[in-house]
């Protein structure tokens, strides 16, 4: 080649290259929020985190078995162990989340986390390599590591001990090298276009590969290096078209995007998200009890780890929008399909869905859904609240005391409610000196229309914008803030739309959900001896029916109401409960059949009713004004990258 020409070249490449890393320097950014370092809860919320750590704390979870996915004993074998990191990774991850949080701290987490450590390879995997066994084996173990690497880095943000995040970088190296040779290496990839594509199981362990992008976001998040960063960009291409997944690992990756995009800003990824979150995930698989299946799009079978991610879906789709509908529906899936799928020994797992409900048969699954779990309660801590620039949004309402920064300054929340027996919210800051920031509320779609808030003692009413009530001034330390938001019997479509007195409610409705605020009220066995199809919504509708509690634990009877009903072709007295309610019931021993290798004991439940025919008798029951649905989401479908 003449001299000119390699000179010519070489000076072109270093064109390209700088103008490359300029237009990556470009769309870097801070992350906007500052999410709470602290938080300190009660009532409700704190019953249930204790009660999933009691679990993991517990016997059933010894060190042996929560390891064995990287340890890989001989002598010794359980179920999934192939998902290398995948239980250890989880159960570190979640618990040092919460610990961090909630600055307490257990023995046996520091011994979880130094065994870890122990069983790293110098390559930075840890366990086998299953890379040699192909595709679909090393899938799994890359599956683990993605949790893993979640776990050292939750575990190093706790402990500040740097040998974890050597060991998080080592791992993240790992992984980042691989990526390339995933569409690439070897022919017969799960993306190789001459693969057959009805087989399930290639399709199937694409998000095996693409979910360790929540992972070396958090990376980059500790470390700094934008290496990790660029790593989970080159993995948002290869997130296959909705279609039939594990709806699990398929979440775990679009929440993998929604972080990386509060640090690159590239539209073209959030247009992905809001594209696939409406026109896919919205669009088939609402339940309106915020569950979800276990198969995309359709499936019976349910997973507490589906609608953990779902939920956490929903937190980072606020923080890429904004939009306070978003938290409408995480609060939704907190106090229905989360609670519901909790069970009174602390464990998560599967439940059957049927065209009305939910089926009796439950199993816990002890090497995920657990865990996975508690990473629910973490995230509603750390999504509580949030400060920004000039904005401190008040998301989720629980009695709490929370540390967070906004406009620059540390402000302390302190937040009184028995919310949702009742509406009451009284939240008082204390800014660590007077400051000026634009305090949001977020306001539940059906309190919209209702919904009061005074400034100490001062009834005022505020601006509302994409959700929040909006309140701008000079906040001084000890200024508190009343938020009312009435907790009346509400009828909806089983789709989210409020059924009110106008043209959408007829005398008769099919297919419909009755809620008290964020609760969704069930029939069950337990207060009911039959299922009824027919609700009548008449005069003699009694809320606050307050009916003989047998318990007061995980008992919400402030929310119980009685409807007359049609039962086996009777009229009948039904009382409704929160389907929370379901977390007191089943009998649960300490040591589980489902330890063994494989296999799982189904427990049954009761079987519950959530959608109901409702007919209408007179104008009996007053219904909420029809809100209308404010705009501003993007529907179009857009080309995938
Ligand atoms: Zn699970």
């Amino acid at each position: 080649m003449d001299k000119h020409l390699v000179l010519l070249s070489f000076f072109l490449s270093y064109v390209l290259l700088s103008l490359n890393s300029c237009n990556q320097q470009q769309v870097r950014q801070e992350n906007p929020y500052n999410f709470p370092t602290q938080v300190k809860v009660a009532g409700d919320l704190a019953d249930r985190m204790q009660l999933t750590e009691r679990r993991l704390a517990g016997h059933p979870f010894s060190l042996r078995l929560v390891t064995e996915d990287i340890a890989r004993r001989e002598d010794y074998q359980r179920r999934f162990e192939e998902y290398e990191g995948d239980v250890s990774g989880r159960t570190l991850g979640a618990w040092s989340y919460l610990s961090r949080l909630t600055e307490q701290r257990t023995a046996k987490l520091d011994s979880l986390a130094e065994q870890i450590l122990s069983y790293q390879t110098p390559e930075g995997y840890f366990g086998v390599n299953q890379q040699p066994e192909g595709w679909d084996y090393w899938g799994r173990q890359i599956f683990g590591h993605g949790r893993l690497l979640v776990g050292l880095v939750e575990y190093y943000r706790l402990s500040h001990d740097d040998r974890f995040l050597q060991a998080a970088k080592k791992l993240g190296d790992y992984l980042a090298a691989g990526i390339p040779g995933w569409t690439t290496a070897h022919q017969g990839n799960p993306w190789d276009e001459n693969r057959d594509p009805t087989d399930f199981r290639s399709q199937f362990i694409k998000t095996h590969y693409t979910s360790v992008m929540e992972g070396l976001v958090l990376l980059y998040e500790i470390s700094g290096e934008e290496k990790y960063l660029e790593a989970a960009r080159t993995v948002v291409p290869l997130l296959p078209e909705f279609g039939v997944y594990h709806s699990h690992s398929y979440m775990n990756t679009l929440v993998g995007i929604a972080k990386l995009y509060l640090y690159t800003g590239v539209e073209r990824d959030r247009n992905l998200l809001t594209d696939i979150y409406w026109q896919d995930i919205k669009a088939q698989v609402d339940q309106p009890d915020g569950g979800t299946c276990e198969y995309f799009p359709v499936n019976r079978r349910t997973e507490g780890c589906s609608v953990t991610d779902w939920l956490r879906l929903n937190l980072h789709m606020w923080a890429v929008t904004g939009e306070g509908r978003y938290m409408d529906e995480a609060e939704n899936i907190w106090w229905n399909a989360l609670n519901f799928h909790q069970t009174h020994n602390g464990a998560f797992g599967h439940s059957v869905m049927n065209a009305r409900g939910y089926e009796a048969p439950y199993s816990e699954s002890w090497w995920c859904c657990t865990m996975h779990g508690m990473f629910a309660h973490a995230a509603l801590l750390k999504f509580s609240a949030a400060g920004a620039a000039k904005h401190l949004w008040v998301n989720l309402y629980a009695p709490l005391e929370s540390k967070v920064t906004a406009a620059g300054v540390p402000v302390e929340i302190r937040m009184h409610t028995d919310y949702p027996a009742e509406g009451n919210i009284s939240i008082t800051v204390f800014p660590e000196h007077q400051t000026e920031f634009v305090l949001r509320l977020r306001v539940p779609e059906w309190a919209q229309s209702t919904y009061q808030v005074q400034v100490n003692g001062d009834e005022i009413e505020p601006e509302m914008t994409r959700g929040y009530a909006v309140v701008r001034r000079v906040w001084k330390p000890g200024d508190q803030v009343s938020l009312r938001l009435p907790i009346e019997l509400r009828v909806e479509d089983g789709r989210g739309n409020t059924l009110s007195d106008d043209e959408r409610f007829y005398d008769v409705f099919t297919s419909a959900t009755i809620h008290r605020g964020p609760m969704l009220l069930a029939s069950d066995l337990h207060y009911n001896d039959a299922l009824p199809d027919t609700l009548y919504l008449t005069p003699e509708a009694a809320v606050d029916a307050r009916p003989e509690v047998q318990s007061d634990h995980f008992r919400y009877p402030e929310n119980h109401v009685q409807l007359p009903a049609w039962i086996n072709g009777r009229r009948a007295s039904v009382t409704l409960v929160p389907m929370a309610e379901q977390t007191g019931y089943g009998e649960w021993a300490d040591e589980l059949p489902t330890f063994r290798r494989n296999g799982e004991e189904p427990i049954q439940r009761v079987p519950v009713r959530i959608k109901f025919t409702v007919k209408r008798v007179g104008d009996s029951i007053r219904l909420p004004a029809r809100i209308a649905h404010p705009g501003g989401i993007p529907m179009g479908r857009i080309e995938r990258p």
